[in-house]
């Protein structure tokens, strides 16, 4: 008989842990699991693990349910009435986010995206509310900056510098020597990730990025009239670039 897990030992956060506890620990653990970092054999199982117990235990209906019941979705299955849940048919899944976050060894010798990018999320209406107009709140995954050094990447007392290995400009080249002569090729500097930067004490909760994977809820007026396929372009909602950018 297999026991079920307990998402708070799973997380290591005690009972009663607020949601920035929670979401640190999850960054925490998510952070030395991510199969592109770790390559132990059990490494995918325990993160997903880890993944299941934060989107329960960071989702206030769901941990709600899970402290009483011991099942995020209620007694019946059918809970979380109530909750005001957009219809969203596109987006980007927590996959995107976690590749992002880690960032799965840029390489051609360009240097790192640091800005952040515009996100894209598909919304259904009726057609009453596309000729009267109306607010739709959309709940979505994006990288946002980190509360806990507001996207500066440093920890208390830590300083950003100008990385020493590539001297900021986020390339190293290396000289091989071949038979046919000397090699030259360029890449991401290993030491600052092809940002240029580095940073003596970086933030814990974000490893020094300056952002972090998070659940948000934005609400968007869509205005009378509104035809299909029409784009609306909510600014500041996308992704958080690296360290502020
Ligand atoms: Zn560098
Ligand atoms: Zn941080």
């Amino acid at each position: 008989m297999e026991a079920k897990v307990d998402y708070y030992e799973v997380l290591g956060v005690d009972r009663d842990a607020d949601a920035r506890t929670i979401k640190r620990a999850f960054l925490k653990k998510a952070r030395t699991l991510h199969p592109d970092v770790n390559k132990a054999p059990d490494a995918e199982e325990k993160f997903k693990e880890v993944n299941e117990a934060y989107s329960v235990l960071s989702d206030e209906q769901k941990r709600a349910n899970y402290d009483r019941y011991g099942d995020p979705d209620g007694p019946g299955g059918f809970g979380g009435a109530g909750v005001d849940v957009s219809d969203i048919f596109g987006g980007f899944g927590m996959d995107d986010i976690f590749s992002s976050f880690f960032g799965g060894g840029a390489s051609g010798g360009r240097a790192a995206r640091t800005a952040g990018r515009d996100m894209g999320i598909t919304l259904r209406i009726s057609l009453a509310e596309a000729a009267s107009g109306c607010t739709k709140t959309v709940a979505y995954d994006r990288l946002a900056p980190c509360d806990d050094c507001n996207g500066s990447g440093c920890a208390e007392g830590g300083h950003v510098t100008t990385c020493s290995r590539c001297h900021g400009t986020g390339r190293v080249v290396t000289v091989q020597r071949t038979i046919l002569g000397q090699m030259q090729t360029q890449s991401e500097c290993p030491v600052c990730h092809g940002t240029g930067h580095s940073i003596d004490h970086p933030c814990e909760t974000c490893g020094g990025q300056g952002r972090t994977p998070n659940h948000e809820t934005v609400k968007v007026e869509i205005p009378a009239g509104v035809h299909s396929g029409q784009s609306l372009k909510v600014e500041g909602y996308g992704e958080a670039g690296i360290r502020g950018d």
